[in-house]
C-alpha cells in the first residue's frame, strides 16, 4: 500500500492533536487523516482561557491553532463532537460513540486531560465551576461579575491565574490551597513565596494548608456557603475548583496499552503497541532532565510532542526530550520557568526577591539545570543557553548583578 492510501487517525483535536495533523501534512503525508475531537471547536490553545479570554479581552476565535483557511487546506476528515470509545487493536479500528468505525494504519492519542472534580457534598451545585475548555471559560467568565465573591479551591496555575483575572474584574477572591505553599508541585519555595506576596498585595486572601469539606446553597439559593476543614464557613457567589488534571487515558487502558497515570510512551512517542502513539498532557515518558517518568502538562510539550508523534508515525526518527518551559501571566507579571528545579539543586538568586524582577538559578554540580523568575525574559534567555550548553558556572558571578549574564 502506498503512503497515500494509508489512514492516520488522531483522537483529541486539542493542541497536540492539531499540531500532529498539521505536521503530517507539512511532512508530505498525502493519505487520509481522521481528526476526532469531542468538542465542537477546531483545535485551539488553552492558555488564554484563564487570562485574556476569561477577562473578556480576547475573543474565543483568537485561540485557534490554525486560521480557518489554513485548517481547511489540511484537508482533514475532521469529526467534531465525536468521542472515541474503543480501540480494537487486532482489527486496527477505532469505534466512536456515534456508531462510526474508523480503520487506521497508525493511531495518535492526544486526549489530554480533564479537570479533577471536587469530591465533596455540594460539588455539583450551580455556581461551582472547573476550567478546561472554551465552554468552561464562557460559563465561568459570566460569573465573574464585579463585586461578587469568588472562592478558589487549589492554589496551582489555574487557581492563581483565575484569581488574578477575577481581581482585575473587581471580585473579592479567596484561595484555599491544601499544601503549605502555592504551586508546590511545580515551583521551588522561593517562587511560591513570591506568588504568595504577589497575590496578597493584590488583595487575594490565601489560606494555605486548608481544604474544603462541603458546599451548600444559601437560603434563597443566590449564593453558596463553603465549610472549610477547620469548621469555619465562608459565604461566596461562585466556586472554582482548580485542583489538578486527570489524564484521559481510559481509551488506552481499556485497549490494554501500558498506562501508569497516563499513556506510557518512549521518546519516539510510541506506546506499547508500535502502531499507536501518544502525545501531550495524556502521555507519560521518561524525561531525561528530570531523571524520572512524568507527564509534562504544558503548552510547549503539547506542541513539540504532537509534532514528534506525527513525524514518528511517518517513520522519521525523533527523540522527544525538550527543555521544559512554562510561563504564567498574573497581574501583568510574566513568570517563566526553564528546566526542572529539584530540592537537591543549589539555588542562586540574581536580583531582589522582594522586587518584581529576579531570577533563581538551580545548579547541579556547578552546571545550571533550571532557572525561573518574574519579568526577567532577557536574563532567562541567557539562562536557557547556559542550561542547553551545560556550561559550568561560578555561583558568585551568577548572583552578581554587575556581571552581565552574556559574559558568563
Ligand atoms: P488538550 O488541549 O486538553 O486536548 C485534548 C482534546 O482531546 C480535548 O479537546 C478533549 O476534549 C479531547 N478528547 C479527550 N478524549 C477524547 C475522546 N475519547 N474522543 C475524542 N476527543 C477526546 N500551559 C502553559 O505552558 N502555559 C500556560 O499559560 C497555560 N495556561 C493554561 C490555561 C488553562 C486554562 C488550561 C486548561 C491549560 C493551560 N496550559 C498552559 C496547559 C496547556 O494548555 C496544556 O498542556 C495543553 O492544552 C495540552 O494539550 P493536549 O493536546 O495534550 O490536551
Ligand atoms: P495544578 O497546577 O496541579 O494545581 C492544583 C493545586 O490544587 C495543587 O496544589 C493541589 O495540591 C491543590 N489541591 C488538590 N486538591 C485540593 C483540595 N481538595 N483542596 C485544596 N487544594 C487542592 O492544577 P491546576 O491549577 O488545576 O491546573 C490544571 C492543568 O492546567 C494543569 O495541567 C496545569 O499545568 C494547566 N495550567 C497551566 C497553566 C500554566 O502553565 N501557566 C495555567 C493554567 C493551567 P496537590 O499537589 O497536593 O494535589
Amino acid at each position: 500500500m502506498s503512503a497515500d492510501e494509508k489512514t492516520i487517525a488522531i483522537v483529541g483535536a486539542g493542541q497536540a492533536g492539531g499540531w500532529a495533523a498539521q505536521t503530517l501534512r507539512s511532512e508530505g503525508f498525502g493519505g487520509r487523516i481522521v481528526l476526532i475531537g469531542d468538542e465542537a471547536h477546531r483545535p485551539y490553545e488553552r492558555p488564554p482561557l484563564s487570562k485574556s479570554v476569561l477577562a473578556g479581552e480576547a475573543l474565543p476565535e483568537m485561540t485557534r491553532l490554525q486560521k480557518p483557511e489554513a485548517f481547511d487546506a489540511l484537508e482533514l476528515d475532521w469529526r467534531p463532537l465525536a468521542s472515541a470509545t474503543r480501540i480494537d487493536r487486532a482489527a486496527k479500528q477505532l469505534h466512536l460513540a456515534n456508531g462510526d468505525v474508523v480503520g487506521y494504519d497508525k493511531l495518535i492519542l492526544c486526549t489530554g486531560g480533564r479537570a479533577r472534580r471536587l469530591g465533596i457534598p455540594g460539588a455539583e451545585l450551580p455556581g461551582v465551576f472547573t476550567l478546561r475548555n472554551l465552554d468552561d471559560a464562557a460559563a465561568l467568565g459570566a460569573a465573574l461579575v464585579p463585586g461578587r465573591r469568588l472562592l478558589i479551591v487549589g492554589g496551582g496555575w489555574i487557581g492563581l491565574e483565575v484569581a488574578a483575572t477575577a481581581r482585575r474584574k473587581g471580585l473579592d477572591v479567596t484561595v484555599v490551597e491544601a499544601m503549605q505553599r502555592l504551586c508546590e508541585r511545580t515551583v521551588p519555595p522561593e517562587i511560591s513565596a513570591y506568588l504568595l506576596r504577589l497575590h496578597a498585595s493584590n488583595g487575594v486572601l490565601v489560606e494555605l494548608g486548608m481544604g474544603i469539606e462541603r458546599l451548600a446553597q444559601t437560603q434563597g439559593g443566590a449564593g453558596l456557603i463553603a465549610t472549610l476543614v477547620d469548621g469555619r464557613t465562608l459565604a461566596c457567589d461562585a466556586v472554582l475548583a482548580g485542583i489538578g488534571l486527570v489524564p484521559n487515558d481510559e481509551l488506552a487502558r481499556e485497549a490494554g496499552l501500558q498506562c501508569e497515570g497516563g499513556v506510557m510512551v518512549d521518546s519516539q512517542c510510541l506506546t506499547s503497541d508500535p502502531d499507536i502513539l501518544a502525545a501531550g498532557d495524556v502521555a507519560v515518558w521518561h524525561c531525561e532532565r528530570a531523571g524520572r517518568r512524568m507527564r509534562l502538562e504544558s503548552w510547549q510539550n503539547a506542541q513539540e510532542q504532537g509534532i514528534a508523534a506525527a513525524r514518528s508515525a511517518l517513520g522519521i526518527a525523533v527523540n522527544h526530550q525538550p527543555l521544559p518551559w512554562f510561563w504564567s501571566d498574573q497581574y501583568g507579571i510574566n513568570l517563566q520557568i526553564f528546566g526542572m528545579p529539584a530540592p537537591e539543586h543549589l539555588a542562586v538568586v540574581r536580583g531582589d526577591m522582594q522586587g518584581d524582577s529576579f531570577v533563581v538559578f538551580f545548579l547541579d554540580a556547578g552546571k545550571v539545570v533550571a532557572a525561573l523568575g518574574p519579568n526577567a525574559a532577557r536574563d532567562l534567555r541567557f539562562a536557557r543557553r547556559l542550561i542547553e550548553r551545560g556550561t559550568t558556572v561560578d555561583a558568585g558571578q551568577l548572583a552578581d548583578l554587575q556581571v552581565p549574564l552574556s559574559k558568563i
